[in-house]
């Protein structure tokens, strides 16, 4: 121990003998030793509280306690105990060395001291003592180092538990979400597949086997360029090169693919890039989803919304599409000619009112489809709305060519319709224009041919042409004749109508036997329109109806008033036109009989002319209501005989008892007796089913008297007498009646 080490060694003595304290201080002092004494046990306790000496010499036999006591309780204190304790006892006293050591005592100096020995011995435990702290703070640096580096480890292997747990966890994820895309994929409501880039199937799902109608096996063996059509395919296989180049990640295509069966079914197919794997492989994730019915209701949509719900052929949309496209191309190309033939059914209507809309429907789908059969592929035929449709033929030389289309429309549809038990006959009235690049838009074009359309109708009781070619003027006329439609309508409350009276005279005697009711309509600042002018268009209207009721009730008691002026007059006859329209009509046949009922008179008299439409509308039922009017004894004439439909066939189911020659025969009479056949003709063939006959348009005498010769019962036209208003027929009359019996008109 060094003597600077030494310097700092405190050094307790507790000692009763002042002797001993003092040959023991001396010695320790001169030893560099720090020196503090206590006299007694009780002292040296008290002393141990303010000092903390390295080591502590302690005399056992003390007055107040004892060397042992005071040992005992340095021991029991925490901060004195690690003090080593050194006994000092004389060599007379008996010593219990077993009892020092058990208090704590550490070594046992005699006395009288031997100087060297103590002083050894004191340096020998003071060493020991450092040693032992020097252990202890070895121990207690190492037990430090111990416990933070195990600190260390633990946390360490907190932080490798939670990686390791979070590993797993992710691990369990991986698998759960792996498991779970697994079953997503085979259960998947649309089809799934897993592709390569270049769309080889390399896993599919059952959804898409089915919905392709393969195996699984079968499907893994193809790829997605076996599946769509023809069509679409080229489309897919682009899409698909868009992966091989990298040039996209995703794609989605929506296209026709064909069912192992070969049925189609509309798809759309959204594949993705999936994330590279292990091997750094690229996998398409493709999903397939069935679109066909959606495509189905859309196709169905995009038909509705062209087509014609009841036909099923276009209608004005795409007719309008289609003339628009037409046109486009004349403009580019003046050569190129195509014509629009607007065709109207002529007194449709006549079969919707009697026999109701649904013969109606099935007449006009049955016109569909005869129209259908006349044109080209590229040709069109629209229905508009109503009676009405449109051929578009999309070339044509010449106009010439579209007339011959308008012609055998007309032909096509003579034959008449079979419609449940009904035979039906109908005819149309077209009108035709002519593609011309001026023309705008297509509804121009379209309106152009409607204007023909009219024309063509409006002539149609007169002419036998049922075609009109659109001229510029017609715009004119047309509009004059929507005028007059609009007029019309209020003509019969504001009283602008007439009844004019054509005598009628036996070529027997040339006697009068009655008149013909032909009406009149005075229009205010016009004048007199012509009937032939606004029937056609009362009749398409449904106008005919209140107006032909006016007609008969006027007719009748006009008929009523001469027969009271004289009992000659009493087989007077009076002849009113009746449309079939009106015929037809389903309350016509009460209407008549109340007008009948409010003459009175006898019922005899009244004659009724139809045109040779009759034989066009449902006959069956024509036929009932022609038995029903003669029930009522009302005579029956067929007007204009000759001009119309002529079904010479049909004649004997129909009750007729009157044929009129049409004034088209009667002027064909020349002077020399020529051309007169089928006048003969007709009177003949009257005759043998019983019917006698009129003949009308009697302008010329020699008319008249080959007529007469060829046995026709009876006449009217101008030679005779022109149309008379009442009061004119009335004089006439009676200033025929007047004369003798002998005196005729001829
Ligand atoms: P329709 O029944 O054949 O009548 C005969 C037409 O010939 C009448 O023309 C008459 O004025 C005309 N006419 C008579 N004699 C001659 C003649 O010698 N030469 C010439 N060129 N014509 C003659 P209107 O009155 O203009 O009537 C034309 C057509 O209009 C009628 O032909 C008839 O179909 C229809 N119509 C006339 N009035 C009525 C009516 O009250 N109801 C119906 N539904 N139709 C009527
Ligand atoms: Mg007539
Ligand atoms: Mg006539």
């Amino acid at each position: 121990m060094s003597p600077q080490s030494e310097a700092l060694r405190t050094i307790l003595i507790v000692d009763d003998n002042p002797t001993n304290l003092h040959v023991l201080f001396e010695l320790l002092n001169t030893n560099n030793f720090k020196v503090a004494i206590s006299e007694s046990g009780e002292t040296a306790l008290e002393t141990l509280e303010f000092i903390s000496p390295d080591l502590i010499l302690l005399d056992i036999n003390m007055p107040g306690i004892d060397g042992y006591e005071t040992c005992r309780q340095i021991k029991a204190n925490q901060n004195t105990k690690n003090i080593p304790v050194l006994f000092m006892s004389a060599l007379s006293e008996p010593i219990n060395k077993v009892k020092g050591f058990d208090v704590g005592a550490v070594d046992y100096i005699a006395k009288p001291f031997e100087a060297l020995e103590t002083l050894a011995r004191i340096r020998n435990h003071l060493e020991l003592k450092d040693a032992r702290l020097a252990l202890n703070q070895a121990n207690e640096t190492l037990e430090a180092r111990v416990q933070a580096r195990t600190a260390e480890l633990e946390s360490l292997n907190n932080r490798l538990a939670l990686e390791v747990e979070g590993r797993e966890r992710q691990a369990a994820d991986l698998r759960q979400s792996e498991s779970q895309f697994r079953l997503m994929f085979e259960k998947a409501p649309i089809g799934m597949a897993v592709t390569d880039i270049f769309g080889n199937m390399l896993e599919v799902n059952d959804s898409l086997s089915q919905t392709l109608g393969y195996s699984d096996t079968e499907l893994l063996n193809l790829s997605w360029h076996d599946v769509p059509h023809q069509d679409d395919a080229q489309h897919l296989q682009s899409l698909y090169q868009g992966f091989e180049k990298g040039e996209i990640d995703d794609f989605q295509f929506e296209g026709r693919c064909l069912a192992k069966d070969g049925h189609i079914i509309y798809g759309t197919l959204q594949a993705v890039k999936m994330p590279r794997n292990a091997e750094r492989e690229t996998y398409i994730l493709c999903q397939f989803m069935d679109i066909t019915h959606r495509k189905t209701v859309e196709a169905e949509l995009r038909h509705r919304a062209s087509h014609d719900a009841l036909t099923q052929l276009p209608n004005r949309n795409l007719l309008t599409q289609k003339l628009d496209q037409s046109l486009l191309r004349i403009k580019a190309d003046p050569s190129h000619k195509f014509a629009v033939l607007f065709l109207d059914l002529n007194r449709f209507k006549l079969v919707n009112d009697s026999l109701g809309h649904q013969v109606g429907d099935q007449l006009l789908t049955s016109i569909a489809r005869r129209l259908e059969t006349l044109v080209r592929g590229d040709d069109t035929i629209a229905r508009l709305g109503g009676d009405e449709f449109v051929i578009l033929l999309s070339r044509v030389r010449s106009e010439a060519d579209a007339i011959m289309v308008a012609e055998r429309v007309e032909t096509l549809l003579q034959d008449p319709f079979q419609v449940d038990e009904h035979v039906l006959f109908t005819s149309v009235s077209t009108g035709i224009a002519m593609g011309h690049p001026h023309y705008e838009k297509g509804a121009d074009l379209l309106r152009d041919a409607d204007i023909a359309m009219y024309s063509a109708k409006s002539r149609h009781s007169k002419d036998k042409e049922t075609y009109s070619l659109f001229a510029e003027d017609m715009y004119q006329r047309v509009s004059g004749q929507l005028r007059l439609e609009s007029e019309l309508h209020h003509a019969l409350e504001r009283d602008e109508f007439q009844l004019y009276y054509q005598p009628i005279v036996s070529l027997k005697n040339g006697q009068i036997t009655g008149f013909e009711a032909l009406i009149r309509w005075f229009k205010p600042g016009q004048g007199v329109i012509s009937p032939a002018d606004f029937i056609p268009i009362a009749e398409d209207t449904g106008l005919i109806v209140p107006m032909g009721e006016w007609i008969l009730q006027t007719a009748y008691q006009q008929l009523d008033k001469w027969r009271q002026l004289s009992p000659i007059f009493e087989s007077l006859k009076v002849s009113v036109n009746v449309s079939t329209l009106q015929l037809m009509d389903p309350k016509f046949l009460s209407r008549l009989d109340e007008i009948l009922m409010k003459s009175g008179w006898n019922r005899r008299g009244l004659q009724i002319e139809l045109t040779e439409s009759i034989f066009m509308g449902d006959v069956d039922g024509i036929i009932e209501v022609l038995n029903q009017l003669k029930a009522r004894s009302i005579e029956l004439c067929i007007d204009d005989f000759g001009t119309g439909y002529s079904s010479l066939s049909y004649l004997h189911h129909f009750p007729i008892d009157h044929l009129k020659i049409d004034r088209a025969f009667v002027n064909r009479i020349q002077e020399a007796g020529e051309q007169r056949e089928i006048a003969e003709t007709v009177i003949t063939l009257a005759h043998q089913l019983g019917m006698d006959t009129i003949a009308e348009g009697i302008e010329l005498p020699h008319q008249l008297h080959q007529l007469k010769s060829m046995g026709c019962e009876a006449a009217q036209g101008y030679f005779l007498a022109k149309p008379l208003n009442q009061e004119a027929a009335e004089a006439l009359l009676l200033e025929h009646s007047s004369q003798t019996e002998k005196v005729s008109l001829f």
